[in-house]
């Protein structure tokens, strides 16, 4: 019997581990990321970072294995079973599947705030990235903010790189955390490593029920106005990292038509989507973190693969770390003084300038989306979608090709495919649309 052909879309863990599961079931697996090298947000490969241990495990387990890697490819449309458009490099791909894994992942949630645009404002993530990308950081202030376990593991990597972090607020109370922190006695090592990012950061103000007010400066952040539980308090610095919590990238299984409810991907055990032999692993089912990704894409690789029993083997081990996710959600929920941060003045849609002012009397994201352009730029609502679904409870569901900016002359040729000009012409207007856009 021919080997099925598995194609799978993120190279972060939770992809880098389906890719080892399915080929060592016996499949022909190829694996797509845009980045250079594997190994998703927290890996990072081709960092100057040296990867953990479990990391390196999973890099000699993938390079011993016949893979077709094909980093620096973006997946930006599917128009037909089977077929995935790509970019890679400014060159238009087509890959073909018998089966495919998304695993792309989440990114950071922002939340708009006066003076959230000026530079120097960035994600927590995103500082973290730049300073592995090789940035200096050593000796400049840095104020960390928002939400979620990302803070602290941002102030530890960012203090080893010779920042000074005069704080971090974080939005979530005290009580939640504390909850959160005696419920982690069941996955002792998250403990472990919660307990050694807070000693790590001692000497570090760790404020709960704290959140960014305003960030101030004209051609670059200077100050931070924060409110905290005994009132408001400032801070000068250089960088003001910010994130609340993390999201699933939901564009590539919206693309593929896999259904989504309340903004996760639904699965079943074998963690196939709705549409069949689409499987679907990580972030995308709900903000979950490493471990979660790691049993996720092994579980789907095997059931790629057809080894249904290998596959169910990691169930258990699956409830345990979405009990984990739920826990995380739980404890992070975003409270609603932060979703009102943002005045009428102050720019939701960077891409395209829009101000809550312009969007407040919609009454829903299409119309917003039609009157203002909000969500139609580069980014295409990746950043302002979860901001405006924060504040306004509109959920961003109109995904189109090309999920991702994309090289024209890539985007025209994968139109120009035989049968895609006839399945675009049987597609709704709005593809067409997104096409000219
Ligand atoms: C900015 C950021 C920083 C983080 N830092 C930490 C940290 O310090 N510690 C920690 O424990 N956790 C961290 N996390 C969380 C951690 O990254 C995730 O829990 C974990 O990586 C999930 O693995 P994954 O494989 O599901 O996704 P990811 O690691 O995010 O991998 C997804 C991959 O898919 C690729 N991709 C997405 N869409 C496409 C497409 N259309 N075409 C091609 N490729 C695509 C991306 O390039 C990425 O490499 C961070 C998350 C973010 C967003």
């Amino acid at each position: 019997m021919a080997k099925p052909r598995v194609l799978i879309v993120g190279g972060g863990p939770g992809g880098m581990a389906a890719a080892v599961a399915a080929a060592e079931g016996n499949a022909s697996v190829t694996l797509l990321d845009q980045n250079p090298a594997l190994g998703g947000q927290i890996w990072r490969g081709g960092g100057p970072t040296a990867p953990s241990t479990v990391a390196q495990s999973w890099f000699d387990r993938l390079r011993r294995l016949a893979i077709d890697v094909h980093p620096r490819t973006t997946v930006f449309a599917a128009y037909r079973p089977g077929e995935l458009h790509a970019d890679q490099r400014g060159i238009a791909k087509t890959f073909t599947y018998d089966r495919l894994i998304l695993a792309p992942g989440g990114r950071e949630r922002f939340l708009p705030f006066p003076g959230w645009t000026l530079p120097g404002v960035v994600g927590a993530g995103g500082l973290q990235a730049l300073v592995k990308s090789g940035m200096p950081i050593s000796g400049q202030r840095v104020v960390i903010a928002g939400s979620g376990p990302l803070l602290l593991a941002v102030a530890d990597y960012l203090l080893h790189a010779g920042a000074r972090v005069a704080a971090i607020l974080e939005q979530a109370s005290w009580q939640r955390l504390a909850a959160f922190g005696l419920g982690l006695l069941r996955w002792p090592g998250k403990l472990w490593r919660a307990m050694r990012l807070r000693l790590a950061a001692w000497r570090i103000p760790y404020l709960t029920d704290a959140w960014v007010v305003e960030a101030c400066g004209s051609e670059r952040i200077r100050k931070v106005k924060a409110r905290t539980a005994r009132g408001f308090r400032e801070w000068e610095c250089d960088w003001l990292a910010c994130g609340f919590g993390l999201v699933g990238n939901l564009e590539c299984p919206s693309l593929v038509g896999c259904r989504v409810v309340q903004g996760a991907v639904q699965v079943d055990e074998h963690l196939m989507t709705s549409i069949p032999h689409v499987y679907c692993v990580g972030e995308p089912l709900g903000i979950g973190g490493v471990d979660c990704a790691l049993i996720e894409g092994q579980m789907a690789g095997y059931a790629a693969a057809g080894q249904l029993d290998q596959a169910r083997r990691l169930l258990p081990e699956r409830k345990r770390w979405r009990r984990f996710a739920a826990r995380l959600e739980a404890a992070f929920t975003l409270r609603p003084e932060v979703r009102q941060l943002a005045q009428e003045p102050t720019i939701l849609c960077r891409c395209e300038d829009v101000t809550l002012g312009q969007l407040k009397d919609h009454e829903n994201w299409r119309s917003a989306k039609l009157q203002t352009r909000c969500g139609m730029g580069p980014c295409q609502g990746r950043v302002c979608g979860p901001a405006v679904e924060a504040i306004f409870g509109w959920r961003h569901e109109s995904i189109r090709p090309p999920i991702l900016p994309v090289c024209v002359d890539s985007l025209l040729a994968s139109t120009q495919t035989e049968g895609v000009q006839h399945a675009l012409a049987g597609s709704d207007a709005r593809d067409h649309n997104a096409l000219s856009n």
